[in-house]
């Protein structure tokens, strides 16, 4: 199995991703293999999969995981690159918090849930607010660590957009930690990833922060 290439703000991200892409089609198995697989899986949790409770446990399993994976098929360049350039002078932080999301931990396939909060200040181009869920949730919907996740959205924000800075903050819960393992529910985990502006001007961070701290105030 080959590493997946390095990902970081040098790199041409959109070739890095469209990389990833082919490679992942080009070895996936068929809906049958998969279901097979689940079959297998009940099997060794002690159970038969040929009782009636089960029979259609493979087909759903595998109908969940296209959800649950979705992200594979996107591309998040390509969700970034409708850009507005008219935006009247606007040079003041964009902000979008609490973007909800779900995902699954790449070491134990679990679930992770969580919010993140993006902020960007706009350098002539801006993009829609419903674009910054969609790019989340690309990444979301594959098997993830949590500070790979929030890497990967500052910097497809920080290419594709080039502003003149980009924030990411990432809190989730780990259900690898909170139903298994250490059993510690309650426990979330912060990540962030500050570039340009807001790497390096403290009051840029600054504001940044006090705006997200009142988050989970506005609908929940
Ligand atoms: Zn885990």
């Amino acid at each position: 199995m080959n590493k997946p290439p390095k990902l970081d703000t040098e790199a041409n991200l959109a070739e890095t991703l469209a990389a990833e892409r082919q490679a992942a089609l080009a070895r996936r198995p068929s809906r049958a293999e998969a279901e097979d697989a689940i079959r297998t899986l009940i099997r060794w949790t002690g159970d038969d999969p040929m009782r009636e409770g089960l029979l259609g446990t493979p087909e759903r399993v595998a109908r969940a995981y296209e959800e649950y994976f979705a992200g594979y098929h996107d591309d998040p360049v390509e969700i970034l690159q409708r850009t507005f350039e008219e935006v009247e002078g606007y040079d003041e932080m964009v902000l979008l918090r609490d973007i909800r999301f779900e995902s699954h931990c790449e070491h134990h396939m679990a679930p992770i849930l969580g919010r993140a909060h993006i902020a960007y200040l706009p350098d002539h181009r801006v993009v829609g607010i419903s674009k910054l869920a969609r790019l989340v949730e690309v990444f979301a919907k594959r098997l993830q660590i949590q500070e790979k996740m929030t890497a990967q959205i500052a910097n497809t924000i920080q290419q594709v957009l080039q502003p003149l800075g980009v924030a990411v903050v990432i809190e989730a819960s780990h259900q690898c930690m909170t139903t298994r393992g250490v059993h510690k529910p309650g426990a979330a985990l912060a990540t962030s990833r500050m570039l340009g502006a807001f790497r390096e001007s403290a009051s840029t961070r600054r504001e940044f922060l006090a705006m997200i701290r009142g988050s989970g105030n506005l609908d929940d």
